[in-house]
């Protein structure tokens, strides 16, 4: 099995700190600024009976110029290319404007999506049920996984089920 998996979601939300952790090297660029991450940084995961093609998918936001406008379209189509995405959210911000401009371009792709709610180490137990009846009221998502990208728990079980996606 094998296939290419992209991860969107707002800039901060912990996509790089993901793709490090599975990837188990440095090669997404990580940092507390938004929107350091201006190319598309790919890792691969090679198990013994399959391979996951990650990308750190840049440019899925409110385009600001035209410039963004193009990133965005270059964005999109990779979107629709791709045998997964991962839509990274923040589970203690929340639903935010940059989710809802995600969303409506995830409605333009038949690509399967899996919400991931990341840094659940920082939310308190009872918040995570509201908070993914409100995601999933917004989109019919294949998958929905809460993680902690930094102290890697719920890693594995994502990793899983990506693998039973490809
Ligand atoms: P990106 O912009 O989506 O690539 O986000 P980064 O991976 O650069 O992470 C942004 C910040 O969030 C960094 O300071 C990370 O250490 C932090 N972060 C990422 N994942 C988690 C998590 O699961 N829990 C906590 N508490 N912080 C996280
Ligand atoms: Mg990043």
């Amino acid at each position: 099995k094998s296939g290419f998996i992209s991860i969107i979601g707002r800039p901060n939300v912990g996509k790089s700190t993901f793709l490090n952790r599975v990837i188990g090297q440095k090669i997404a660029i990580m940092s507390d600024k938004p929107q350091t991450t201006r190319n598309k940084v790919q890792g691969v995961l090679t198990q013994n009976d399959s391979q996951m093609i990650f990308i750190d998918t840049p440019g899925i936001h409110k385009p600001k110029h035209k410039l963004g406008d193009f990133m965005m379209k270059v964005a999109t189509n990779t979107l629709k290319e791709v045998d997964l995405i991962l839509f990274m959210i923040n589970a203690v911000e929340g639903y935010g404007r940059g989710d809802e401009f995600i969303i409506e371009k995830l409605k333009n792709v038949k690509t399967p999506v899996f919400l991931v709610v990341n840094k659940i180490d920082q939310l308190h137990p009872d918040e995570l049920f509201p908070l993914l009846e409100k995601y999933q009221a917004l989109y019919p998502f294949t998958a929905v996984v809460p993680i902690s990208a930094l102290e890697g728990n719920n890693v594995e079980t994502l990793v899983g089920q990506i693998k039973k996606h490809l």
